[in-house]
């Protein structure tokens, strides 16, 4: 969890500079945690078979979930929390509670004050 500096870009208007804590994963980390999801699926779908019923869905629901939440979670190289910056609409101080993940997506914010859009840039590294 470092802070770092990060463009907010707007529809129109030249874009302005904020800070932002900023949580990276590395690749290597991603891929481990999204392995474990998919193997934890594939392990609860292979357990479930002895559930008379449920086993005719579960078997391959579970399996396919856990790939699913994998293929999410391998995509997620940071996680942001609070955003500071001057909102180039308002002119005020912002802080931009909790952002979440970023994925290849863009990341859209609003300013706590005045809810002017703004898109989230990160450095590459
Ligand atoms: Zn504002």
């Amino acid at each position: 969890m470092t802070n770092e500096t990060v463009t907010l870009k707007q529809r129109s208007g030249d874009p302005v500079e904020g800070t932002a804590v900023v949580t990276r994963y590395a690749a290597t980390d991603r891929t481990t945690r999204a392995g474990a999801i998919a193997l934890g699926g594939i392990l609860l779908g292979g357990l479930s078979i002895v559930v008379p019923g449920v086993h005719l869905i579960s078997t391959w629901l579970l399996p396919l979930l856990g790939l699913g939440i994998a293929a999410y979670v391998h995509r997620i190289h940071a996680r942001v929390g609070t955003v500071r910056g001057i909102c180039p609409s308002c002119g005020e101080d912002m802080a931009i509670e909790d952002t979440g993940a970023v994925a290849d997506e863009a990341v859209w914010v609003r300013c706590d004050r005045c809810t002017h859009p703004m898109e989230l840039i990160l450095r590459p590294q």
